[in-house]
């Protein structure tokens, strides 16, 4: 009998719900999770499936996980609440014996940096208790660093050059919003940009480079380079690299709010103090409040921004280095994916709908036995060949090009 859990009922949870229900011989039972259970019932209300099922947990907190994982007992823990509680759920996934997947590195609350070090601190752990736990199972990362193990499997002797390219040509026809939790992507975006080169780390100033990049059926696109987690994965696991960077679509509109964003301070993520009026009208009380987390309140939820999302996201891996043939080649792999076909099928945009996908995948792959190996790991580390397989059937097909310019 195979239970997950999913922790998180935001935009990539709600997918991730949908599809595990669409595979009930894989997903015999799924519990989903979050501190707001009545959002998690809505969600079960509307896949309408007798083996889903909610409950209630604040992952900050590892007693109710602990209670939570007792009361279920799961085989896996679907993670996709925020980076912040990446290591409350490990922890929780050690004292209960349970495997553990999720979509995004570990990050403190307290300062916009993430690495894979704190996870990787529990390697030894995990494999002692003969537990799997996989990391970085969404599509950047996620899909994008199985292309690259698939490229490596299949067409290269050894891959010198890695740009992974992300691409989100939708209108959703808002004057700013975000496709994914704001408080995440806003740090994410701010923060100074980085790429390896010749074995060592590169640092940019905040969204200093970009150039065009023309993306399958959509065009060039101004494309930025910015730091992104699997390329600190990538690069220790595919050691030819010589040099690995990440580049992302940003329109005009886009950055010129962002700039305003920065420019009065509602990017910080430190506390300030706000003299606030009682609820009762009896008053003024001074509070803290996070001005990030202030601006995630008054934005446009990414949950609702489905109905009228038009256009695709287009994402993937250009490759050069040495093919099986000792000769030097090139190689893009990508997926792209409507924003309405995505809605249509679970009420989510894209960008959610490419990451719960590979996630549901990724879940699919260690519950089938394919992807079950004490420790903790990066997606990477599997084999790629079941997942792409299954990865398009379940709404991902993916593409490849041989011998193209790669514009990079
Ligand atoms: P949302 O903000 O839409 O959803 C986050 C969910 O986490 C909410 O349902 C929230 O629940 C829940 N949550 C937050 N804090 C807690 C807590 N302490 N305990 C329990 N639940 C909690 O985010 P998204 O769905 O857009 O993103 C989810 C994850 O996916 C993020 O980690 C994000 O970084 C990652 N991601 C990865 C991508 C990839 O390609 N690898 C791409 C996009 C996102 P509640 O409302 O109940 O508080």
């Amino acid at each position: 009998m195979n239970k997950v859990i999913i922790i998180g009922c935001g935009g990539v949870g709600t997918v991730c719900a949908h599809k595990c229900a669409q595979n009930p011989d894989v997903f015999h039972e799924i519990v989903i999770a979050s501190r707001n259970r009545a959002k998690c019932d809505a969600v079960a209300r509307a896949i309408g499936a007798p083996n889903v099922t909610t409950d209630q947990v604040d992952a900050d907190e590892i007693d109710q996980l602990v209670a939570l994982f007792n009361r279920h007992k799961p085989n896996l823990v679907i993670n996709l609440a925020l980076p912040y509680q990446d290591l409350t759920i490990m922890e929780a996934c050690l004292q209960c014996g349970v495997n553990y997947l999720d979509t995004a590195n570990y990050e403190p609350r307290d300062e916009a940096h993430f690495e894979y070090s704190w996870q990787w601190a529990y390697r030894e752990r995990f494999e002692k208790a003969g537990l799997t736990a996989i990391l970085g199972c969404g599509f950047d990362p996620g899909v994008t660093s199985i292309y690259t193990a698939y490229a490596a499997k299949h067409h290269f002797k050894e891959i010198h050059y890695l740009d992974i390219v992300d691409c989100n040509a939708g209108d959703h026809h808002k004057a700013f919003a975000t496709n994914f939790n704001p408080e995440i992507n806003i740090r994410e975006i701010t923060q100074k940009g980085l790429y390896w080169e010749d074995g060592k780390w590169v640092e940019t100033e905040p969204l200093e480079f970009h150039k065009d990049l023309t993306y399958p059926n959509i065009g060039p696109r101004d494309s930025y380079l910015l730091h992104h987690e699997e390329i600190e994965s990538l690069v220790i696991n595919y050691p030819t690299i010589k040099r690995a960077r990440f580049w992302m679509t940003f329109g005009q509109q886009y950055l010129k709010h962002l700039e305003v964003i920065q420019n009065i301070g509602m990017s910080r993520i430190d506390e300030v103090e706000y003299e606030a009026p009682l609820a009762d009208g009896t008053g003024n009380v001074r509070v803290k409040i996070v001005p990030l987390q202030f601006l995630k309140a008054v934005l446009p939820n990414p949950q609702d921004l489905g109905e009228n999302y038009e256009g695709e996201t287009s994402i993937g891996c250009r490759i050069r280095g040495i093919g099986n043939d000792g000769q030097e080649h090139t190689y893009y792999i990508y997926n792209n994916c409507s924003h309405r076909a995505a809605y249509e099928e679970t009420g989510m945009q894209a960008v959610s709908y490419t990451t719960g996908v590979p996630a549901m995948t990724g879940a699919m792959m260690f519950l089938k036995g394919l992807w079950a190996m004490p420790g903790v790991h990066n997606v990477e580390e599997f084999d790629p060949d079941p997942f792409l397989a299954e990865v398009a059937k379940q709404g991902l097909p993916w593409h490849e090009l041989h011998d193209i310019d790669l514009e990079l």
